[in-house]
C-alpha cells in the first residue's frame, strides 16, 4: 500500500497501524538477512506507537495523513535513545542524545520508525558496499547494487520492506539508489529540509529527502518534514503551498545525452519526453557547465568532508584505540574506525584546502560551483522544469566498481549538479529526474503525477 492508499484504509477501519506495522516487521524477518536494507528494527517501539495510534482512533479521533505510516530511517538521521553509527566502525556504539528536525516533525505527525538502514560509510559512495556492515542487495536483482549511499533506504521501499523512507542526497545518495531500485526519490531545494540532526557529511550540499513508492507520497513527506528550524541557519520558512504550480515548458539538457550515457536508459528517457510532449512544449536547452560539476564536487566535497569528520578523534565520539600518545590516539582510532573511502577523501579534502593548493583547488572549484549554478539560472529563464536522466547506466554487480573509484564517481555525473546549485531535483522509477528552480517543488510533483498516470 502507498501512503494514501493506507491512510484511506485506516480512515475506514479495513486496517490498522497494528496489522500494518506487524505485516512489515514479517517481511522484514523474512527477507532483510539476504537483503540487508535494515542495520536494526524497531520492533518493540513501532508495535508501541501501532498501539498508541489504533487507540487514538478508536477514541474517535481523525487520523492525519500519516498516522501510522511505517517508515524507514537512514543510519545517519538521529533518533534520541537510538544507534546512528552512519554505517561507521567508528560511531558502531554511538547512541543519539537528540532527536533530528524531521524525526520531531514526523513523530509529531503520527508516524512510525521501523528501523535504521544500510548506507554507504558517512553517505561517501554511490553502491552501499562502503558500509561496515556488509552491503545491500538491490530487491529487483539481487547480484546488483541498490545504489548509494542510502541503497538501504531505497531498497526497503523497493522490496516492500517499508511503505516509505528518508534518506540523504549531497551528490545523488536519494536519487541515484531511488533509480537503481526504480522508486521515486526527492532531492529538496537546499534550505528547504533542516540538518539539524543529520550526520553531516559535506554541509553547504547536504539534504535529507524521501523516498517512497508514489509522487504523491514524496509530496506528503516532503510537506511534512520541510520547514525553518532554529537549529539550521540554513532552513528557510516554507513557501507557500498549494497554488497551481503552471508547468509549460520543459528543457532537455543536451549534455545530458552524450557519451556515456547507456542506450537503454537513452530509449527509456525518449519514451518520458513523448509522454511529456502531450502536456507541455518541450525545448532542448544547455547546460555548458555539466562535464566540470564532477570534478568541482571532488574538490568541495572533500574538502568539507574532511573538516567534518575531524569530530570523529576517539576522544569526542565514537570508539577508541588507546595509543602511546595523544596522537597516536587519534591515528589508531581513525585509522581503525574509519573505512577507506571516507579515509581517501579525508585526504583528498586537507591536500585541496592546504596552504600551498587552496588557491589552485578549493577557490577555482567555489567559482566553478558559481558558474554550474549559473547554467540553471539561465536555463529557468526560459523553462519551467529541467528534465534529464538521473544515472547514466543501469545498477552494476555487486563488486563490479568497487576497487574503481573513478568509476564509481561517474555514477553520479548528473545528479551532482542539482547539489552544487542548490536546486531540488525528483526521480521517478523510470529514471528520469525533473529538476526544478529553487524552492518550486509542487513543479516536480506536477510533472511526476503526470508522468505517472
Ligand atoms: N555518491 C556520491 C559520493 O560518493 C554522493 C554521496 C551522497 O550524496 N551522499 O559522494
Amino acid at each position: 500500500m502507498t501512503i494514501l492508499e493506507f491512510h484511506e484504509a485506516l480512515k475506514n477501519k479495513k486496517t490498522s497501524a497494528r496489522e500494518t506495522v506487524i505485516s512489515y516487521l514479517d517481511k522484514i524477518k523474512k527477507e532483510n538477512k539476504k537483503l540487508n536494507a535494515y542495520l536494526e528494527v524497531f520492533e518493540k517501539d513501532a508495535l508501541e506507537r501501532a498501539k498508541e495510534i489504533d487507540e487514538k482512533i478508536a477514541s474517535g479521533e481523525e487520523p492525519g495523513e500519516l498516522w501510522g505510516v511505517p517508515l524507514a530511517i537512514k543510519d545517519n538521521i538521529l533518533i534520541r535513545g537510538k544507534i546512528a553509527s552512519a554505517a561507521s566502525k567508528i560511531l558502531g556504539n554511538y547512541v543519539a542524545s537528540y532527536d533530528a528536525f524531521v524525526i520531531k516533525k514526523l513523530q509529531k505527525a503520527g508516524a512510525i520508525f521501523l528501523g535504521r538502514t544500510n548506507m554507504d560509510e558517512f553517505a561517501m559512495g554511490s553502491s552501499t558496499e562502503n558500509s561496515a556492515y556488509g552491503p545491500t542487495k538491490n530487491p529487483r536483482d539481487m547480484s546488483r547494487v541498490p545504489g548509494g549511499s542510502s541503497g538501504g533506504s531505497a531498497a526497503a521501499v523497493a522490496g516492500g520492506l517499508a511503505m516509505a523512507a528518508l534518506g540523504s542526497d549531497t551528490g545523488g545518495s536519494i536519487r541515484q539508489p531511488a533509480a537503481f531500485c526504480e522508486v521515486v526519490g526527492l532531492k529538496p531545494t537546499y534550505g528547504a529540509v533542516s540538518r539539524s540532526g543529520l550526520i553531516a557529511m559535506a554541509s553547504s550540499l547536504d539534504q535529507i529527502g524521501p523516498i517512497a513508492q508514489t509522487v504523491e507520497d514524496a509530496e506528503i513527506l516532503f510537506n511534512a518534514i520541510s520547514g525553518k528550524d532554529e537549529m539550521d541557519s540554513t532552513s528557510v520558512l516554507k513557501k507557500s503551498s498549494g497554488a497551481a504550480a503552471k508547468v509549460k515548458t520543459i528543457g532537455i539538457p543536451k549534455e545530458y545525452f552524450g557519451e556515456g550515457l547507456d542506450a537503454g536508459i537513452k530509449k527509456s528517457i525518449d519514451a518520458i519526453i513523448k509522454k511529456l510532449s502531450q502536456k507541455y512544449e518541450i525545448k532542448e536547452i544547455s547546460l555548458p557547465r555539466t562535464a566540470d560539476a564532477l570534478s568541482c564536487y571532488y574538490i568541495i566535497m572533500p574538502a568539507e568532508v574532511s573538516s567534518n569528520m575531524a569530530r570523529y578523534d576517539g576522544v569526542r565520539y565514537g570508539a577508541r584505540e588507546n595509543g602511546e600518545d595523544l596522537v597516536e590516539t587519534y591515528k589508531k582510532s581513525r585509522g581503525e574506525g574509519l573505512g577507506l573511502e571516507v579515509r581517501r577523501r579525508v585526504l583528498l579534502g586537507t591536500y585541496v584546502l592546504s596552504a600551498g593548493y587552496y588557491d589552485a583547488y578549493y577557490s577555482k572549484a567555489q567559482r566553478v560551483r558559481a558558474l554550474v549554478a549559473e547554467d540553471f539560472k539561465k536555463a529557468f529563464a526560459g523553462v519551467d522544469l529541467i528534465l534529464a536522466p538521473t544515472v547514466p547506466t543501469s545498477p552494476f554487480k555487486i563488486g563490479e566498481k568497487i576497487n574503481d573509484p573513478m568509476a564509481m564517481y561517474l555514477s553520479d555525473i548528473y545528479t551532482i549538479p542539482a547539489n552544487l546549485a542548490g536546486v531540488p531535483a525528483l526521480t521517478l522509477p523510470s529514471g528520469a529526474q525533473l529538476i526544478a528552480p529553487h524552492f518550486e517543488e509542487r513543479r516536480l510533483f506536477e510533472a511526476g503525477k503526470f508522468l505517472e498516470q
